[in-house]
């Protein structure tokens, strides 16, 4: 097992890091910039160092800052986080010919997922479910407008480089065809420097399932059910829940067998994500994440396990401290995100947190880099913390949320609490009748945004 570990991100999720480092007795390495001097992953890390200016691309970005970090304090891993440098399989590459173990997949896997039509391919011959469309790239309008007749309207085209939910447009019709496909390579190019697009059935009503699936690199890998992340906005998820709750037993055990077999025949190692959307009873994959997500928490929760020792652990070339036997699925965890914006629009608000009080209590977990006289920089993403509840069942999850998020207090800055509080009171929100359209919609039925 590693002595130390270094730990390339910052705000809550460096945190989570170090929080699981130390259980396990492993000594950490906050990096940070100078705009996150007095940040809490820096004070709660073993030892810190700083990178460089406030700029990501100059300091959380910046990989010879990073390698030179790790030779300093004698760190012998590197744990990306999610975002930053934890896709990028150049990073992984140089990690290695340094001599140090990156906490997560090969270079070459990420590679393989990183690009959507590679992926897409690569699950489809693994017998994974996919949305049809295109094999593989589509060069020219003539080529879309072929494809958008055979396989129907509405279609959607994609980046194959594609992330964040950029690089996306909807043809309703093939009237919309050419406009959809210029505008989604332009972003493509602009965005991801690589302007290959795909297509594909453009889903009306589906809803965001993803299966976290777990492999230890040599051909074992198990899955831990699934999570809803259906209510977004700009393709963003604002709230996520494990399990689904329109997901049957049958329907989560031959679904998450279908991803753990897939990860175990390319010998994936550490923490994955297979991304679904789910309509009529039916999954279609749409991308696989080769990384820790935001909202691992929930699946944390369900299962009593945590899978940022057990990312370690597989790193070190330890086996997984559990089988699929061993993963009972217990009661329902709900997450919410909570980004220093302020409504109706989301506008960035960074600023000084006056005060800050976390919500405590039987089956509440606040993953947070906050603290009182904090000063969120305006340089960094806005999320500011995750509130994740855990109860028997989803109607428990539920009461406990709303009573956690009455508890929070986050002075200072606008946040999307109150967005939470609103959601609460909604039916579709209470019965878990929505899908990847229902925020938007609402959005703009009450806040006219
Ligand atoms: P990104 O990598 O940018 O997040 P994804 O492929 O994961 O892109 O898609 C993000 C979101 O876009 C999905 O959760 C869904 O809301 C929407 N989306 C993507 N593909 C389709 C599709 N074929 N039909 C309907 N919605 C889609």
């Amino acid at each position: 097992m590693f002595d130390k570990i270094l730990i390339a991100n910052r705000g809550e999720i460096a945190l989570r890091v170090v929080r699981a480092a130390r259980e396990m007795g492993i000594a950490t390495v906050a990096v940070h910039s100078t705009a996150d001097s007095d940040a809490m992953h820096v004070r709660m890390a073993d030892e810190s160092i700083c990178i460089g200016p406030p700029p990501s691309t100059e300091s959380y970005l910046k990989i010879p800052a990073i390698i030179s970090a790790c030779e300093i304090t004698g760190a012998q891993a590197i744990h990306p986080g999610y975002g930053f440098l934890s896709e990028n399989a150049n990073f992984v590459q140089i990690v290695e010919d340094h001599g140090l173990t990156f906490i997560g997949p090969t270079a070459e896997h990420i590679r393989l997922m990183g690009d959507k039509i590679t992926a897409k391919e690569t699950m489809k011959a693994l017998g994974v479910p996919c949305v049809p469309g295109s094999d593989g790239g589509v060069p020219d309008v003539e080529t879309a407008r072929r494809l958008g007749g055979e396989i129907g309207y509405p279609v959607i085209i994609k980046a194959t480089a594609g992330g964040g939910g950029r690089g996306m447009k909807v043809a309703q019709t093939e009237a919309d065809i050419e406009r959809a496909f210029q505008t989604a390579r332009a972003e493509a190019k602009a965005a991801f420097g690589n302007d290959e697009v795909y297509i594909e059935k453009y889903l009306t009503t589906p809803r965001h399932i993803e299966v976290q699936v777990f492999g230890d690199g040599k051909g074992q890998a198990v899955h831990l059910a699934e999570r809803d992340c259906s209510l977004q906005r700009r393709h963003q998820k604002v709230l996520e829940e494990a399990p689904g709750p329109v997901i049957t037993p049958e329907e989560r055990a031959r679904i998450g067998k279908v991803c753990a077999d897939a990860v175990a025949r390319i010998n994936y190692i550490g923490a994955g994500t297979i991304e679904f959307l789910y309509e009529n009873g039916e999954f279609f994959f749409i991308e696989m994440n080769t990384r820790l997500q935001v909202e691992h928490p929930v699946t944390e929760a369900i299962f009593g396990v945590d899978l940022v020792r057990e990312q370690i652990r597989v790193a070190a070339g330890e086996p997984l401290s559990f089988g699929q036997d061993d993963l009972v699925l217990n009661g329902h965890a709900i997450e919410v995100r909570i980004n220093a914006e302020k409504l109706p629009n989301f506008s960035p608000c960074p600023g000084d947190i006056s005060h800050f009080h976390a919500p405590g209590g039987l089956g509440v977990r606040m993953d947070s880099a906050l603290y009182d006289g904090y000063r969120i920089p305006p340089y960094y993403d806005s999320l500011i913390g995750k509130l994740i509840v855990h109860g028997r069942d989803r109607p428990e999850a539920l009461a406990r949320l709303n009573r956690a998020l009455g508890e929070l207090i986050v002075d200072g800055v606008d946040t999307t609490v109150p967005l939470f509080h609103a959601l609460l009171q909604e039916p579709d929100v209470l019965n878990g009748t929505y899908n990847i359209h229902w925020l938007e919609k609402w959005l703009e039925d009450n806040l006219g945004a």
